[in-house]
């Protein structure tokens, strides 16, 4: 098994950076968490055959995380994909992925499925709303959820909550565990998530001197794990690797040394602090 983080910055251009998106390789399957910005050009970098998808879990709907969904969808098909691909995540996916078939790309779609008959007509995508609990057991590897905290504390109206959910992903193969938090703070879900993995895959935004003004205080503490919670929320799980993700765009490393000294407070395990690419053998 190897574990590839394909992007590893946020919502904003980041030159060094790609949107969070993580790719687990097992054997010939690819299972990828997120689709965010530049997942298929990264997938590209990494060799990885963009035909060979399958599987798709959304951890949330933020376009960070999200927003290359359509290109997963069509370059898997452009590359060879002749099965349907499924795409899971918290509710409205389903609506999300019927909206870019059948309202964005709709004609797209029919031109090269009319227009291009070697790629054998559209292979469609399928896509399944699902919640906390056991999400997929294939017999070679299994997947659950777990609802994770990501701007609980926001001044969000009732509608909106009632629509928002994030989940965060523990992924079961060959008797390895690794968990990836989706974005959030810490919360029972991410802490059953996480739960003696051999690799978590954190998202962590800040280092402990950047979380500094109302803005950051704020995403601190209701938005995104950042430096002061992410080397606890590991050892407490008993985690083995820790890898953080999901950076915000620097300009020099200084704040990635700030964040190694405050996870070393807390967390003595491996700890990575992924750039775009990393991968990791399990
Ligand atoms: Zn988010």
């Amino acid at each position: 098994m190897k574990i590839i983080v394909l992007g590893t910055g946020g919502p904003r251009p980041d030159p060094r950076r790609m949107a969070s998106t993580v790719l687990i390789r097992l054997g010939a399957e690819n299972i990828l968490f997120d689709a965010g910005r530049g997942v298929m050009v990264q997938m590209a970098r990494a060799g990885v055959p963009l035909g060979s998808l399958r599987h798709v879990f959304l951890t949330h709907h933020h376009f960070d995380h999200i927003g290359d969904l359509y290109d997963v969808m069509l370059n898997s098909w452009l590359a060879g994909r002749r099965e349907a691909l499924e795409i899971r995540g918290p509710q409205e996916t389903e609506r999300l992925v019927r909206v870019l078939q059948t309202e964005v790309y709709d004609k797209d779609i029919a031109w090269r499925d009319q227009g291009e008959p070697t790629f054998g007509g559209w292979a469609p995508v399928l896509a399944q709303d699902i919640g906390a609990g056991s999400v997929l057991d294939t017999g070679h590897w299994r997947v659950s959820a777990e609802v994770v905290s990501h701007g609980d504390g926001l001044d969000l109206s009732a509608q909106l909550r009632a629509r928002w959910t994030c989940l965060g992903y523990r992924f079961e193969a060959e008797g390895k565990v690794v968990a990836i938090s989706g974005d959030t703070v810490p919360c029972p879900g991410l802490a059953r998530l996480a739960d003696g993995a051999d690799i978590l895959v954190q998202c962590c935004f800040l280092a402990t001197p950047e979380i500094e003004g109302e803005h950051f205080r704020r995403l601190a503490r209701h938005t995104l794990a950042c430096g002061d919670s992410v080397g606890r929320i590991a050892a407490a799980a008993g985690v083995k690797t820790l890898v953080l993700t999901h950076h915000r765009p620097r300009s020099d490393d200084a704040m990635l040394a700030a964040l190694e000294r405050d996870v070393r407070a807390d967390f003595h395990g491996r700890l990575i602090i992924a750039e775009d690419l990393t991968a990791i053998e399990l």
